[in-house]
């Protein structure tokens, strides 16, 4: 004879969240192409073996080259450099970066970073630093793409 199912869960059963986010509805987004989120202070462009790999191809060279000439090590890290002067990243130039289609999956997954999106006063903040947040041209973004967009 078969055994009942068990009709009470352990305590510890790890259960599916499934409580909505806060941006549940969708948040506002269109980057303007000001370049701010690549200069002006003192950051951190972190840099797999991956993207080192995509970008010295695309840049035709070496990728001990790549990471000798673009790169500097920070906690056992790398990282691009940046200009000590002005805090542009290394593939900032005239506002635009050089290496946009190749760019790092950091670069490529922002704002929608899980520290801005944690609340609503870090998305606000987020905002402030970002004119393409809440910009008035800017498409509203569902749930679905900015879960997308954040991977
Ligand atoms: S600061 Fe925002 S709007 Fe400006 S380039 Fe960066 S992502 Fe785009
Ligand atoms: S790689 Fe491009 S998008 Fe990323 S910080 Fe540098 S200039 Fe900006």
């Amino acid at each position: 004879m078969g055994r009942d199912p068990p009709r009470q869960l352990p305590l510890d059963y790890p259960m599916k969240d499934t409580t909505l986010p806060w941006y549940k509805d969708g948040l506002r987004f269109k980057c303007t192409g000001c370049g701010k989120c690549c200069t002006g202070s003192p950051g951190y462009v972190w840099i797999n073996e991956s993207e080192i790999k995509a970008l010295s191809e695309y840049l035709n060279i070496a990728p001990e080259e790549f990471v000798r000439r673009y790169t500097h090590k920070l906690g056992g890290r790398l990282s691009l450099k940046e200009d000590p002067n002005n805090f542009d990243c290394v593939f900032l130039k005239s506002n635009c970066c050089t290496v946009y289609d190749n760019r790092p999956q950091q670069c490529r997954t922002f704002p929608w970073w899980n520290e801005n999106l944690k609340s609503r006063q870090a998305w606000a903040e987020t905002a402030a630093r970002c004119e393409g947040v809440d910009h008035p041209d800017s498409t509203l973004i569902s749930l679905g793409e900015i879960e997308k967009h954040s991977k």
